[in-house]
């Protein structure tokens, strides 16, 4: 490291100059970085209350669990487990669409068929 005193070019373990013995700055150590520099993890909570409330409320509520633990996980620095409950609530999400897709196509055979339509269950 270069003294900031006199220039000289000091080995990196020196803490004092060798040529004017001033104490040598000690590089600082790269600070942790705070939650907010963090990449931006979608917590998909949209498509898990989008889920819940067009398609299948048990596994959307799933969904919405995972997705409202993101941010919480994400702001304490657990940037790992931030992602791996986003893509939870993306799992569970898609669960609900395709379930509330089958038993929508379920209620539409019912009808054309006959069996919601005239009552006779
Ligand atoms: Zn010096």
């Amino acid at each position: 490291m270069y003294c900031q005193n006199c220039g000289q070019s000091n080995p990196a373990e020196n803490t004092q100059c060798v040529a004017c013995g001033v104490t040598l700055a000690i590089a600082a150590p790269p600070p942790a970085p705070p939650a907010a520099s963090l990449p931006h993890v979608e917590n998909n909570l949209v498509w898990a209350i989008l889920a819940t409330l067009c398609c299948c409320v048990p596994t959307g509520i799933v969904a919405i669990v995972y997705a409202a633990r993101v941010d919480n996980k994400r702001a304490s620095g657990d940037l790992q487990g931030a992602i791996e409950d986003a893509n939870n609530a993306k799992l569970w999400s898609w669960v609900s669409f395709g379930l509330g897709l089958v038993f929508s196509l379920i209620y539409i055979a019912l009808s054309v068929t006959g069996a919601i339509a005239d009552g006779s269950y």
